[in-house]
């Protein structure tokens, strides 16, 4: 009989039995600075009012499939133009999933500027699309003549820009991406997860561009365990993608708990202007330590080098001080003896900055 081993490595397909699959380290007792979450709880004087709301929902009934209320308030809140079609995902992983789904067709090729979001190559991999990465320049700016040959030689179905660039923090220079719009033969995402830290988008460009999707998620600002993403453009596109999407992929609690959230923006919003500041300060800490070579963001994390001890040790050494956050090393390249911090609260910043200290 065979073993399961024999199985797989019969039936699996090959670029899948070579994935490593997610991995996520073990936070519990530590300083969470791994992540890009919003560092603050759901303020407090909500708490009350949102249980009511989820006393309400049916448990026994699936969810709305279309989302239809929980579209129209995210419509208002995040200004997204009428003209436009609305597709939600659970987590912007999964709008991910579903165009690469839509398009993976034998050959296809998706592109990105690299280092970026990794999701782009894993779940291209995992659809059986072509990854191919672009080395961004050696200011983590896109390198456009690259960029715009290697549009030419591989005619990619996809391309995705992250505006801002995870793991790099920076928004690429629009004339860059303008460039990119006007050359690129398939689809192009603009992945807009940290708009609400940097506030640039590409929304204005949908009714322009019949090609470009914008995606936003509400992971970063407070709602990570919700799991809520959406993905706004042309009609058409978003009618189509529609059909790869399970019928039921957003909970009822989640439609329910973001629709509330969404009626309380405000508060949510305060907490992005807390983080905004907290990043800034937070950099020019790490700015004035010896040792230390930081890159400006305009996300909710900021991308450091450790420049006199292996980033792998400062990160291990941060470890045991109680302090989690991304060690990039291991990636190479631009991000060699890179590691990468989520902005916290001023208590957490603080206990992080004095580690590092200690570590470096
Ligand atoms: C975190 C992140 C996402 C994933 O967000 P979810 O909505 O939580 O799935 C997407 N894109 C980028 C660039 C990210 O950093």
């Amino acid at each position: 009989m065979s073993t399961a081993r024999d199985l797989i490595a019969r039936l699996v397909r090959p670029e899948i039995q070579t994935l490593a699959s997610y991995h996520v380290p073990d936070a519990r007792g530590l300083i969470k600075l791994d992540a890009m979450e919003n560092p603050y709880p759901w303020p407090e004087e909500l708490v009350p009012a949102w249980l009511e709301t989820l006393r309400r929902v049916a448990l026994n009934r699936y969810p709305d499939p279309a989302a239809a209320a929980l579209k129209a308030r995210l419509r208002i809140a995040l200004a997204v133009p009428p003209e436009a079609g609305l597709l939600l995902g659970n987590g912007s992983d999964e709008l991910i999933q579903m165009i690469l789904f839509a398009l993976a067709r034998p050959g296809a090729t998706v592109l990105a500027p690299t280092p970026t979001f990794v999701m782009y190559q894993q779940l291209a991999v995992t659809v059986g699309m072509r990854f191919v990465g672009v080395p961004l320049a050696s200011d983590f700016a896109l390198d456009r003549a690259a960029f715009l040959e290697a549009i030419e030689r591989e005619q990619p179905a996809c391309i995705f820009i992250s505006y801002p660039n995870n793991p790099t923090g920076n928004l690429f220079d629009r004339a860059d991406i303008d460039a990119v719009l006007a050359a690129a033969p398939g689809l192009v995402v603009l992945d807009e997860a940290y708009h609400a830290f940097a506030r640039a988008t590409y929304l204005d460009a949908l009714t322009r561009h019949p090609h470009v999707l914008v995606m936003r998620t509400l992971s970063k600002q407070g709602m990570a365990a919700l799991r809520l993403g959406l993905l706004a453009g042309d009609p058409d596109w978003i009618a189509e993608l529609d059909k790869v999407r399970l019928p039921y992929n957003i909970n009822s609690l989640t439609q329910a708990s973001i629709e509330f959230a969404l009626a309380h923006q405000e508060a949510f919003e305060r907490q992005c202007e807390r983080i905004r500041a907290e990043r800034e300060a937070l950099y020019q800490a790490l700015a004035r330590l010896p040792g230390v070579t930081v890159w400006p963001s305009a996300a909710n994390f900021l991308l450091f080098r450790t420049e006199r001890r292996p980033a792998g040790e400062v990160h291990a050494r941060l470890r045991e001080a109680g302090v989690l956050i991304k060690n990039l090393d291991a990636a190479g390249g631009a991000l060699a003896g890179c590691l990468r911090v989520t902005v916290g609260t001023p208590e957490e910043n603080a206990a992080f900055l004095a580690a590092l200290a200690q570590a470096l």
